[in-house]
C-alpha cells in the first residue's frame, strides 16, 4: 500500500453477508478514515474477480448452500490466496473462516476443500447448533481487550499446529471443540466466529487489521465513546443467565 491509502476489500457481498457483517468494512474503513488515510472500498461480488491488491480483506458470514457456492468460487479465482502471499490481512467470520481453512463439512454433507490460509478444519458439530452472544479473551500476543461478539453455526473447528486460538471464551462455545478456543490466527490471517458486527463490537480489532496494514504498532486515538457504550450493552446481554 502507499503511505496514506488503504484498500479495503468486501468478499462477496452477495453470498457472505449474515448478521450485518458488512458492518466490518464499515467500521475499517471508517476508523482508517479517521486517522487521516485516504480509503477505497472495493465490494467484489462473486462474479467478478477478486483483486490481489487489497490490502485488508474481510469475508462474512453465510448459509450453508452460498457457503458452498462462496468456497467453490473463490477456490477457482484464486486471487485472495495470491493477496496473502503478497502479505495481505485477511479477517473472516464463521463461514469465511471455515472458508479459509482446510476443508469443511457443505450443505450437501460432503467434506469441501477451503483455502488452506489458515491450518483448521471444520466439521458438522454433532450437538446443539451453538447460538448466542459471546464473551471471550483475545490472545494476550495481541494485547487487546476482551472480544464481544454473537455466535450462530453448527461447524466445530479444530485448530492445527499452524495456528493460534484466537481468543478463549467465557462466555458461549466458540470454535465449538470444547476446549475453549475461539477462532484462529497466524501472521497476517485471522478467523473467528464472532459476528455482531463484531468490529463495531471491537473496534480495537479494526484497529489490528489497520495496524497490520500500515506495519505501524500504534495508530492516533479516536473518540470510542459510542463503541464503548456498544461494547457495554453487548457484554452486559452476554453475562445475563439465558
Ligand atoms: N453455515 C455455517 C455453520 O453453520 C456458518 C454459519 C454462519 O456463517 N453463521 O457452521
Amino acid at each position: 500500500m502507499s503511505e496514506s491509502s488503504l484498500r479495503v476489500v468486501w468478499v462477496y457481498p452477495d453470498l457472505l453477508s449474515t448478521y450485518g457483517d458488512q458492518g466490518n468494512a464499515l467500521v475499517t474503513a471508517r476508523r482508517a478514515e479517521q486517522r487521516g488515510l485516504k480509503v477505497t472500498r472495493t465490494d467484489v461480488r462473486s462474479d467478478q474477480r477478486i483483486p490481489t491488491s487489497g490490502d485488508i480483506y474481510l469475508i462474512g458470514g453465510g448459509e450453508d448452500r452460498p457457503q458452498r457456492l462462496a468456497a467453490e468460487r473463490l477456490q477457482r479465482d484464486g486471487g485472495l490466496q495470491r493477496a496473502v502471499d503478497n502479505g495481505a490481512i485477511v479477517f473472516a467470520v464463521c463461514a469465511g473462516y471455515q472458508i479459509i481453512g482446510h476443508e469443511f463439512i457443505n450443505d450437501l454433507g460432503e467434506r469441501q476443500p477451503g483455502l488452506g490460509l489458515l491450518d483448521v478444519v471444520t466439521v458438522r458439530g454433532e450437538g446443539s447448533r451453538c447460538v448466542g452472544d459471546v464473551l471471550a479473551d483475545i490472545d494476550e500476543r495481541l494485547g487487546l481487550p476482551q472480544l464481544t461478539g454473537f455466535e450462530n453455526h453448527q461447524g466445530v473447528t479444530r485448530l492445527g499446529p499452524g495456528v493460534r486460538p484466537f481468543a478463549r471464551v467465557r462466555i458461549g462455545r466458540g470454535n465449538g471443540t470444547g476446549d475453549g478456543t475461539e477462532g484462529a490466527w497466524r501472521d497476517t490471517v485471522i478467523g473467528t466466529y464472532m459476528h455482531g458486527p463484531v468490529l463495531a463490537r471491537n473496534p480495537q480489532v479494526a484497529d489490528l487489521l489497520i495496524k497490520l496494514a500500515l506495519d505501524v504498532n500504534a495508530l492516533p486515538p479516536v473518540d470510542d465513546r459510542w463503541y464503548e457504550a456498544l461494547r457495554a450493552e453487548r457484554i452486559a446481554a452476554a453475562r445475563q443467565p439465558a
